[in-house]
């Protein structure tokens, strides 16, 4: 078959998403990726509750945490002290992309999805998708998944992404004769990198260590990791350390063209605070499958950009506040007081976790944020010479 009512070109979450959703609406999809499954994705594969509400509404069952870790506890840590250690955090589900990926391209694929896995695309127009090995399949409706790097991205603005505005992130899996996963704690560590933070994820056969942050702010990434991995007392002489970008709230206000869309890390829908990407790429990938599915009923697939950008005007809400609510938790004046405030508000702590585990959305956290900015500028200004 080469024809199809909708191609999903990158089977992440984004495109899995987009694909078993469309198919389940009874709609023809080829879903394409270069890789073949199972493949890695460099990630901390923290899957928060909200991902998993999402995860169940588009693939109609919960998701397989058999070789997964749940945390309820959260250690955070500034510059190497002590922050807070947190309890009773909501779960927190630490998943290996290797695991949960496979899993979710096998729904798609049982949702009747027509598999391009391990395709490389040679050339792109607006309704054809060209293969190495000389194939082709076409659509009235293309969905660009693929990621942070883009193809369906760079094709339609000529670049993936604004390198002054992208994030990067590095990480190593540390092997349990190294950091026992039981014994040490989920760690997050504020300050490890500028603009962003550290982390250390505990999983079954080993821990994910990382940081990540703005990348014009963090000219020396590696530094970072070294300085961190010395905190943990790690060395990073036997471990490999692998890079990727994360478009850390920098998001497309129009996430394609016509009857392109893009979904996921190729439409930039990252937290631009906790750095979560699965849940949005789910969110989105469902979203814009059901945009393509009535611009398509609609018999107007060029229509299809407008009705995706209607779905996503919760998201992209969520995602404006927290860009500007970073402003305020990210910038160097305000960092002490907020640590402070960390330190002594239970309040600040709890809004904190139910942010993290995807349990409360940013116009909440704003108006709490809002409030308490008297309370921060009167002590940077004590801690002002
Ligand atoms: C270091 C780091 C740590 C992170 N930690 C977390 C975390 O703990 N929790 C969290 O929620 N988020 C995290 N994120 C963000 C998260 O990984 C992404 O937001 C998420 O994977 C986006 O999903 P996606 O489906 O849009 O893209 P991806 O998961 O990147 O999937 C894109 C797919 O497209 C395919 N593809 C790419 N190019 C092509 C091409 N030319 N042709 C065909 N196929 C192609 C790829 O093979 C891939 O399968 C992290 C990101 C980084 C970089």
């Amino acid at each position: 078959m080469t024809q199809f009512d909708i191609i999903v070109i990158g089977a992440g979450p984004a495109g899995c998403a987009a694909a078993t959703w469309a198919a389940k609406q009874g709609r023809s999809v080829a879903l394409v990726d270069k890789a073949s499954f199972p493949r890695s994705k460099l990630c901390g594969g923290l899957f928060t509750e909200r991902s998993r509400k999402y995860y169940r509404d588009i693939f109609g069952q919960d998701v397989d945490l058999s070789r997964a870790v749940t945390r309820t506890e959260l250690s955070l840590f500034h510059d190497g002290q002590l922050l807070a250690e947190l309890k009773d955090v909501p779960p927190l589900h630490l998943t290996m992309r290797l695991d949960l990926d496979a899993t979710m391209f096998a729904h798609a694929l049982a949702a009747g999805v027509e598999d391009f896995s391990g395709c490389a695309i040679s050339k792109l127009t607006d309704t054809t998708v060209f293969f190495r090995d000389g194939r082709h399949i076409y659509a009235p409706i293309l969905i660009g998944a693929d990621g942070v790097n883009s193809v369906v991205a760079k094709q339609l603005f000529g670049a993936a992404f604004d390198v002054a505005t992208i994030g990067f992130g590095l990480e190593i899996e540390a092997p349990p004769e190294t950091q026992n996963p039981i014994e040490h704690p989920l760690r997050i560590d504020f300050a490890a990198a500028e603009w962003g933070y550290g982390w250390s994820f505990p999983k079954t056969a080993s821990t994910t260590v990382g940081v990540g942050g703005l990348r014009a702010a963090n000219p020396d990434m590696k530094a970072h990791l070294q300085h961190y991995l010395n905190t943990l007392g790690l060395s990073k002489d036997t471990l490999t350390i692998k890079g990727h970008h994360l478009p850390f709230g920098d998001f497309r206000a129009r996430p394609g063209r016509a009857n392109i869309l893009l979904a996921g890390d190729a439409a930039g829908l990252v937290d631009p605070i906790t750095g979560e990407g699965i849940a949005f790429a789910l969110k989105s990938g469902q979203i814009a499958a059901q945009a393509a599915c009535e611009a398509l009923a609609a018999d107007a697939p060029s229509t299809a950009l407008k009705r995706y950008i209607f779905g996503l005007k919760e998201l992209h809400k969520n995602l404006r506040i927290a860009r500007i609510l970073r402003r305020i938790i990210f910038a160097p004046l305000w960092q002490k007081a907020l640590i402070g405030s960390f330190k002594r508000s239970g309040t600040v702590r709890t809004m904190y976790m139910r942010l993290l585990a995807g349990q409360v959305e940013y116009p909440e956290v704003a108006l709490r944020v809002v409030g308490r900015i008297p309370h921060y500028l009167m002590n940077a200004l004590r801690r002002t010479p």
